[in-house]
């Protein structure tokens, strides 16, 4: 097995401790602090070697905001657009991602298969959502579009009452799902319903995230509105993604239950700007986007302040994937300490997804996946050009020249 030495830089190493100097070995997918017997020997001076990013909200499935664009694929063009996402992402040093509905096992497989070049994803096939909820794209006209379409690997979202839920989470662990994501209020995108809403009974989520814990498959929440939010906590999701209203209570029950907030900041700017700049959108939504963007901020301060749990998750969709680490300097701005911007994307986002005995830390035996990053790696606004290389299981997927021209 291939042994490559990374010398001379520093190392963030995921928990949220100081960057120091450190010796890595690359042995085969794994790694080794120190120095020691290598076949190659990397120069890393004047870098810092990161654990490889974990982004725990994409839709890699999702590739254009405009609707109309997107009625116009074929049906299985979605898959060969998701291998340009995964790899868009891949190159941007996220070398973990969980999928917040759309891909199924059959993207997962063919990421771990090697098949095609991406992050390692955990999955949750299709979010579930009440009639006339944000799964539910029901026009006035009758039609309703949806973009994320049945297949044998991807049921419908669309369920009421506990006992469909209940089959609906069975068939999607049976179809691979590693989390279960449940629309507990409405939301931007969905033409019908309103963000500050709840949705779903509390009987309705309790049999939700009751049945996937019954096989021990956590539950993630899409929740803006503070009832949405606090319902979902209270059946016992693992994360809430966006959290866009929330108040004293939603905070104290998130405390309480130790709750993981998903802020996805980037995803809420990148929807105003694409929308200023004309994209076509069903009616109303512009509107929606604007209001819940105002709010987004203001609760990730509030969120930050408390000490409420923070994993990194950029929502990454159409344009956005490869630009998911804006989220950095976005959570940076909104108060969250530097240091612990990196941790919510790393350590944190790993712990989140279950998978931070491999991931998301740089110890002695974990995973090799690493990121290398020229100048200073706090300042967030020169992500992801500042990146070098990427690692993925010990293999350098991603190798780009220094500001300076020089290769590292
Ligand atoms: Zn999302």
């Amino acid at each position: 097995m291939a042994r490559t030495l990374l010398t001379g830089a520093r190392i963030f190493d995921g928990t949220g401790a100081d960057l120091r100097e450190q010796d890595l070995v690359i042995d085969g997918e794994t790694l080794r602090l120190g120095a020691g017997d290598a076949d190659e020997t990397v120069d890393l001076a004047g870098t810092t070697v990161l654990p490889g990013f974990v982004d725990a909200h994409v839709h890699v499935c999702l590739s254009d905001l405009d609707l109309v664009a997107n009625l116009g694929y074929p049906f299985s063009y979605q898959f060969f657009l998701a291998e340009r996402n995964l790899r868009r992402t891949l190159d941007a040093g996220i070398t973990t991602v969980r999928d917040a509905s759309g891909a199924d096992l059959g993207i997962q497989r063919a990421v771990d298969d090697g098949l095609i070049d991406g992050p390692a994803l955990r999955i949750s096939i299709i979010a579930l959502s009440q009639t006339g909820g944000h799964g539910d794209h029901w026009l006035p006209s009758g039609n309703a579009p949806e973009i994320l379409l049945e297949h044998p690997g991807r049921p419908s979202g669309v369920v009421d009452g506990p006992d469909e839920a209940r089959k609906r989470v069975r068939e999607l662990i049976r179809n691979g799902a590693n989390f279960i994501k449940v629309n507990t209020s409405g939301g931007v995108f969905s033409p019908r319903d309103n963000p500050a809403h709840a949705h779903f009974t509390q009987e309705e989520l309790d049999a939700i995230v009751s049945e996937a814990a019954r096989v021990d498959v956590p539950a993630m929440a899409h929740a803006h509105g503070a009832a949405g939010i606090k319902a979902a906590v209270r059946a016992g999701v693992r994360s809430v993604e966006h959290g866009t209203d929330l108040d004293d209570e939603a905070i104290a029950l998130m405390l309480e239950r130790g709750t993981w907030l998903v802020p996805t900041l980037g995803v809420s700017q990148f929807i105003v700007d694409r929308i200023d700049q004309g994209a076509a959108v069903a009616p109303g939504i512009a509107e929606k986007a604007r209001a819940n963007h105002a709010m987004r901020a203001d609760s990730f301060k509030r969120a930050v302040d408390a000490g409420v749990r923070i994993a990194m998750g950029s929502d990454a969709a159409a344009e956005m994937h490869g630009r998911n680490l804006v989220e950095l300097r976005l959570m940076a701005e909104g108060g969250l300490a530097p240091l612990r911007v990196l941790e919510a994307a790393t350590r944190s986002a790993a712990e989140l997804l279950g998978v931070d005995d491999r991931v998301g830390t740089i110890a002695d035996g974990r995973q090799a996946d690493l990121v290398v990053v020229s100048g200073d790696p706090l300042d967030f606004a020169a992500y992801p050009e500042n990146i070098l290389r990427v690692y993925r299981k010990g293999k350098l997927v991603r190798r780009r020249p220094s500001p300076s021209g020089q290769p590292v």
